[in-house]
């Protein structure tokens, strides 16, 4: 049993915080909204009355906060100061990789340990304990993690030092919205040239173009009936997210210099998406607007 403060119980931390409890850990839970503490209580985690004092006696803290900002507020703010010395932080949120090393500095120099553990597999895998864990930190931190890590998903990966799980995540969601508008393109186009659905989805799901967002994520109703467009397109993984993700991706591409276009044109593509409707509609949605003319 190791004694964790959960801060963030948001879509994710709160499920991802009460599969610790099933696992046996005693957990120490805080959210700076009401509304999201008094869920907590609910669903029967203890909460704390500050970020700090959840800290306070825990052996792990884990965060999943929106952006790279509230964690290095919140650790700045009180937290690595009101930690016991060489506690283990865990971020989980998705932030920028540079954000997540100055968070790995800070945590190291107030002398804690830190490892980056940012997430795929949205809410329902947060539910169902089966997220993908992909983790920066050194192999001792990453085994001390592991444990925890496992309670609340089914996939973790070592990716490397500081800050490289985030960059695992920035890559993985480059490609991920790159192939969902092209898969989208392929349908689109597939239409006009007097292609069914079925057809194209029957050739590609067991052809070379096969990929995720074709054979889970299908962006047309039919093929895939679990796919987010047999219900109007409510997420599954909102469009809003992934433009985003894909800004942490740009900024990524800028530090590095990095020639890649695809990913800066998908990047353009779903921060027009999500400036409409489409912030809450799931990110396959992107095809009626290549449909219409409008990206
Ligand atoms: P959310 O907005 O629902 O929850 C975040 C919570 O953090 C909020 O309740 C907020 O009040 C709380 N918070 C902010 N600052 C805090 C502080 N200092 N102390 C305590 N609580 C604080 O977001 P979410 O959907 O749960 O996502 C969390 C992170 O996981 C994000 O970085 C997101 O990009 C990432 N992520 C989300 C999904 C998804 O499907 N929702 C999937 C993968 C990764």
């Amino acid at each position: 049993m190791t004694r964790i403060a959960f801060l963030g119980l948001g879509h994710m931390g709160l499920p991802m915080a009460l599969n610790l409890v099933k696992a046996g850990h005693d957990v120490v839970a805080f959210d700076v909204m009401d509304a999201a503490r008094q869920a907590a209580v609910d669903a029967g985690l203890t909460v704390a009355e500050s970020g700090v004092d959840a800290v306070a006696g825990a052996e792990v803290v884990i965060t999943m906060f929106p952006a790279g900002k509230h964690v290095l507020d919140a650790y700045q703010g009180g937290l690595l100061d009101a930690a016991a010395p060489g506690t283990l932080f865990i971020e989980s949120s998705t932030i920028a990789v540079d954000e997540a090393r100055a968070a790995h500095e800070l945590a190291l120099a107030a002398g804690h340990r830190n490892v980056d553990a940012p997430v795929s597999g949205g809410v329902v895998g947060a539910e169902n304990g089966t997220l993908a864990f992909m983790v920066g930190g050194s192999d001792e931190d990453f085994e001390a993690a592991r444990p925890l890590l496992e309670a609340m998903g089914k996939r973790i990966v070592h990716c490397g030092g500081p800050g490289l799980g985030q960059a695992a995540k920035v890559c993985n969601n480059m490609i991920l919205a790159v192939s969902q508008i092209v898969v989208g393109e392929a349908f689109v186009l597939g239409e006009r040239l007097g292609l069914a659905h079925e057809a194209l989805y029957d050739v590609v799901s067991q052809a070379s173009g096969q990929c995720w967002a074709l054979s889970t994520n299908c962006p047309v109703p039919g093929p895939v009936p679990t796919s987010p467009a047999n219900r109007d397109y409510q997420p599954g993984f909102a469009g809003a997210l992934m433009a985003k993700d894909l800004g942490l991706a740009l900024k990524a591409i800028e530090q590095t210099d990095t020639d890649a276009k695809m990913g800066r044109l998908a990047q353009e593509l779903y921060a027009a998406f999500a400036s409409g409707d489409g912030a809450g509609r799931d990110f396959s949605g992107i095809i009626t607007d290549i449909r219409d003319g409008r990206v």
